[in-house]
């Protein structure tokens, strides 16, 4: 069996009337199971085309894009949380459940449990004005997982929040994410997000997009992400991506 997610030597080019925008130059890259992947690189490089791309939103004009398994929903998490205010919590979280008719026993009771799991039994019933910033995330991720997707793809989810709330709420929900065994890419402008966050880290050049540097990034065992950002391995990686993101080389 292959890769979880294969994605081979894609391009793909923007074409409107004002001209071509090529935004990929021959991608690939392949995702195992299981695996967190951090994806940086400069502003307008490519790198929601990729998710766009993954998600099926836009077809390749070169390459292919082939995901593993049966049955693999691909769960899209994006930089506002879309959580609607007339609707209570518990309704937000069944709403993608709701829309493509999949108000099944079984998913329902997968919200419930994510619901009490993750603390928001408390407001099942309130509105999303009345949560904090990471619960409104956490709802926000319980609704995208009420549809039980494989494979999670996280645009710049944490960018809206402050940078103190943002540290908190980003380790909390790539737990849940890590915990619920999802398969993730998530973008960020955030390098030391996408080092402590990641179990892999991939940087784009800028357009059109290839990846220039690809490493698996390994912590001592239990560290939290704000212990991690303390450490030496921490340091290196940091640095390193920062030269490549630089000087485009490592
Ligand atoms: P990133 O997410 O890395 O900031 P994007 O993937 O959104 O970058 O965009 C890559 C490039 O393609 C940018 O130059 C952007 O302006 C261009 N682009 C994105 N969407 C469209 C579109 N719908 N039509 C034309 N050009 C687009
Ligand atoms: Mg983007």
């Amino acid at each position: 069996m292959g890769a979880f997610l294969d994605f081979s030597n894609v391009s793909f080019a923007y074409h409107t009337k004002a001209g071509e925008t090529p935004a990929l130059n021959n991608v690939s890259f392949q995702v195992e199971e299981g695996e967190f992947v951090s994806v940086v690189g400069p502003s307008g490089c490519g790198k929601s085309t990729i998710l766009s791309l993954i998600a099926g939103l836009l077809v390749p004009e070169e390459g292919s894009i082939s995901i593993n398994g049966e049955n693999t929903g691909i769960g899209y998490m994006l930089q506002k949380d879309h959580l609607f205010e007339w609707r209570s919590v518990y309704k937000n979280c069944i709403l993608g459940l709701e829309i493509r008719k999949q108000k099944t026993e079984e998913n329902l009771m997968r919200v419930e449990n994510m619901l009490i799991q993750y603390g928001l039994m408390p407001f099942r019933n309130a509105r999303p004005s009345e949560l904090s910033g990471g619960l409104r995330q956490r709802a926000a991720l319980i609704r995208t997982l009420a549809l039980n997707p494989q494979m999670l793809l996280l645009d710049e989810p944490f960018s809206a929040l402050d940078y103190q709330t943002r540290l908190a709420v980003g380790s909390d929900i790539c737990e849940i994410i890590r915990n619920e065994h999802k398969t993730a890419l998530m973008v960020t402008h955030d390098l030391s997000e996408a080092i402590t966050l990641g179990s892999r880290i991939l940087v784009l050049s800028k357009r059109p997009t290839r990846i220039i540097y690809d490493a698996r990034i390994q912590f001592p065992e239990g560290l939290s992400a704000l212990q991690k950002r303390n450490t030496k391995e921490f340091q290196d990686y940091f640095q390193t991506v920062w030269e490549v993101l630089n000087n485009g080389k490592a």
